[in-house]
């Protein structure tokens, strides 16, 4: 960002229903060629003080030091999420700040354009281990399908600018998922359920075609022998208890059963609308090699090689940078 090196730091916040994402600039490369870069970090929103602590810490926000001061003297910070509203009297009160409150989905798709059409390679594939950069022109951009996994997952038709709709969702998102892996696994953390899950065999309690059919008929009949057939579908048939399956296979049969269905309800929206490239953002993501190996062979699956999944860098922020853009409004 080709900014003035005295100019105070932009912040923006995106505060949703399990993460406070932030977004901000800071100074570098200093003397008359100085510009500023984008920082980002992230807190669980139940350590919403830690957040504030944050912010205090690194000088992000302006405050006037008394309580008893003037709102006017309030500094105001863009924040979108359901959050921002809720959460808009503790900033005020404990921070001093004021929080504009936008859109959540409006800041989503701001930030995967701004993504998609300034950052160079910010848009990749991920499939059979190789990690791709898709060249993005801007004639080429729209329309696209946007999922955006977080708690829950939504689904937008992208056209141009700020212009989008909604066109569906699913409750059954990444909240889901990492609830019942607290709960089976008893895993602390999200990154700790992901080592988890690269540890694991999903195949421990997924049934797969050949289960049912005995490997010779799905020969015959050229049935994949390895398709999933019922995820836990295994568990029904067995003595097992919970305590004697692995940590590390429960976490990889959650991780393949949300993923999969995640990407084939993005197919089928997809399919609906006639297009064929779909973006996927949100932490749900969070980088991670087989998730995105596992949406991609999906997409690829049912769309026999028709559709792409396409990931994009910073995925979990696009509401945040949406909301940094809305500065230059
Ligand atoms: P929201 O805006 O609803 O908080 P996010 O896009 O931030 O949604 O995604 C939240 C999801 O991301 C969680 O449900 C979980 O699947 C995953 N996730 C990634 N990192 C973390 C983390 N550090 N703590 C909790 N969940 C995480």
């Amino acid at each position: 960002l080709p900014r003035q090196p005295a100019s105070p730091p932009l912040l923006a916040l995106d505060i949703g229903g399990t993460l406070i994402k932030l977004v901000y600039t800071a100074s570098c490369g200093g003397g008359a060629g100085g510009g500023a870069e984008l920082r980002f970090t992230k807190f669980e929103r139940r350590r919403l003080q830690e957040c504030f602590e944050f912010l205090r810490a690194k000088g992000l926000v302006r405050c006037n030091g008394s309580t008893t001061g003037s709102s006017k003297e309030n500094m105001t910070l863009k924040a979108t999420g359901g959050g921002a509203y809720k959460f808009a009297d503790d900033f005020r009160e404990k921070l001093g700040v004021c929080l504009d409150k936008l859109d959540e989905m409006d800041s989503v798709v701001s930030g995967a354009n701004f993504l998609l059409q300034n950052i160079p390679g910010a848009a990749f594939t991920h499939m059979n281990g190789k990690r791709s950069s898709v060249d993005i022109s801007p004639n080429n951009l729209f329309p696209y399908l946007l999922v955006n996994i977080g708690s829950g997952v939504s689904i937008l038709k992208v056209t141009g600018n700020r212009k989008f709709e909604r066109v569906t969702g699913t409750h059954i998102g990444g909240g889901t998922m990492f609830g019942l892996a607290k709960l089976l696994t008893g895993c602390k953390s999200y990154d700790e359920f992901l080592q988890l899950s690269q540890k694991g065999d999903n195949f421990v309690l997924d049934l797969i075609v050949k289960d049912i059919c005995g490997e010779l008929v799905c020969q015959k009949q050229g049935l994949s022998t390895s398709t999933l057939a019922s995820s836990f579908g295994k568990v029904i048939t067995s003595k097992k208890k919970l305590i004697d399956y692995r940590p590390e296979d429960l976490a990889s049969t959650l991780l393949s059963a949300f993923t999969y269905n995640i990407a084939q309800i993005s197919f089928l929206v997809a399919s609906l609308l006639g297009l064929r490239r779909v973006f996927f953002g949100g932490s749900y993501i969070r980088g991670h090699k087989s998730t995105m190996e596992n949406i991609s062979y999906a997409i690829d699956f049912w769309s026999q090689s028709q559709m792409q999944a396409v990931f994009l860098r910073h995925e979990g922020y696009l509401g945040a940078l949406g909301a940094l853009m809305s500065y230059g409004d």
